[in-house]
């Protein structure tokens, strides 16, 4: 991965509506809930993009390819379900409640992201949150 200094504040699409949106998935999580629909036009909104472009000097995060308006907004932590390596099993969720979180969100090319990255995030220690009541500051992934 490319090394990206960004902004620590979000941008206002993020600032005005991933913390209700983030409220909406905690309470389902509670009530049982396992699996997700996630509001693109918050985290993928063209104003999202048009930030990280900037910040990746139009490069994937992964590759370094050229990313135009055909670059994916990638959840560095995936949020619909997580996988350790190609071999494991799907989790029930992914990390469902980082899904609007800017620090969160990177601009990848399409092929990183779905056929490579897709849901995998390795950790070197078998420690990941499973919900929004763990903490991530323990984990140590793999992808830096
Ligand atoms: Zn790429």
């Amino acid at each position: 991965m490319i090394r990206i200094h960004r902004e620590s504040i979000p941008p206002p699409v993020l600032a005005e509506q991933s913390i209700a949106a983030t409220q909406k998935l905690c309470e389902q999580y509670d009530a049982g809930k396992r699996t997700f629909n996630f509001d693109a036009k918050i985290y993928a909104a063209p104003q999202v993009k048009a930030v990280l472009k900037l910040a990746q000097h139009l490069k994937c995060c992964f590759c370094e390819r050229t990313v135009g308006e055909d670059g994916h907004i990638e959840h560095f932590r995936p949020k619909g379900a997580v996988r350790q390596d190609l071999e494991s099993p799907r989790s029930e969720s992914g990390y469902y409640w980082l899904a609007y979180e800017w620090a969160n969100l990177l601009l990848s090319c399409a092929d990183c992201n779905v056929r490579h990255k897709a849901n995998l995030f390795p950790l070197a220690s078998p420690n990941r949150a499973v919900s929004h009541h763990e903490s991530v500051e323990t984990e140590m992934p793999l992808f830096h």
